[in-house]
């Protein structure tokens, strides 16, 4: 299999030297199925503000955020960038989102999806509540991403004996894309996400916003009071909107 670095023409909107697709779910979903369809192995990035600030000081994620295949705008932070520099995009496409529409789409075909990250006990239970939310869903693994990082050579192997389609990485940003981009060559799978928190939301560790909060597109504020780990990457928020205004 081949690791797809041919790019087919992008309508893509540069934010901070980082290109993100004008794309919203229905056109990132029918990317992923072509992707799926295609004998290569992909990466997907959903970006939010704070992904895009690290990668202003980590050039190894800014290589990797270049060469995916597909970037989404995973936060309104984004998508008003996007739309400030006349881009096309409409809504955001969030990772727990892909998880959720990717996971019907394996009840429906078939694709295999493998689950990394998150404590331990999380991705099992996440899981088996996809499995409850789109039976049939074919989950073929699950593993806990608390490891180090000389052992993603190990980690990745295993993963490869579960011939995943579909890879879904939860284990923060950047460590989640740096780890899909190393191992892309020998877990092969067709499609690989870093989808952050999504695993604990699904398992049920983390609780959606109610629905009147995520309609206000307030959620971010909502986990933000509820979880103060989430207040240094707060901090980001301004410092993005700065640098967007700043930019050309
Ligand atoms: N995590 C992990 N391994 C680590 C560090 C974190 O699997 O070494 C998990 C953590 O348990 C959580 C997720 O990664 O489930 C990070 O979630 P967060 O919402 O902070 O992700 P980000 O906003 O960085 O995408």
């Amino acid at each position: 299999m081949n690791i797809a670095y041919a790019k087919p023409l992008r309508n893509s909107t540069e934010i901070l030297g980082l290109p993100v697709d004008n794309v919203g779910m229905p056109e990132a979903m029918d990317a992923i199925k072509r992707m799926l369809g295609e004998d290569a192995s992909h990466i997907v990035i959903t970006a939010d503000s704070s992904g895009l600030v690290i990668a202003q000081n980590d050039p190894e994620y800014r290589q990797i955020i270049r060469e995916a295949d597909l970037v989404t705008p995973d936060s309104y932070g984004v998508v008003w960038a996007v739309k400030r520099k006349g881009g096309t995009v409409r809504e955001r496409v969030a990772g727990v989102e892909l998880v959720d529409k990717l996971s019907r789409l394996s009840a429906d075909k078939g694709y295999r999806i493998f689950l990394l990250g998150s404590a331990p006990g999380v991705a099992e239970l996440a899981a088996e509540r996809l499995k409850l939310l789109h039976p049939g869903c074919n989950i073929v693994g699950t593993r806990h991403g608390y490891f180090p990082a000389d052992s993603d050579t190990v980690v990745a192997q295993e993963i490869a004996l579960t011939k995943p389609d579909i890879l879904f990485v939860a284990m923060g940003i950047p460590r989640q894309e740096k780890f899909i981009k190393q191992t892309q060559g020998i877990i092969k799978a067709k499609v690989a996400i870093g989808v952050g928190g999504s695993l604990d939301v699904y398992s049920g560790k983390t609780k959606r916003a109610p629905v009147l909060i995520q309609k206000l597109r307030v959620e971010w504020l909502w986990r933000l009071l509820l979880n103060p780990k989430k207040w240094a990457k707060a901090k980001t928020l301004p410092k993005f909107a700065l640098m967007v205004l700043r930019s050309r």
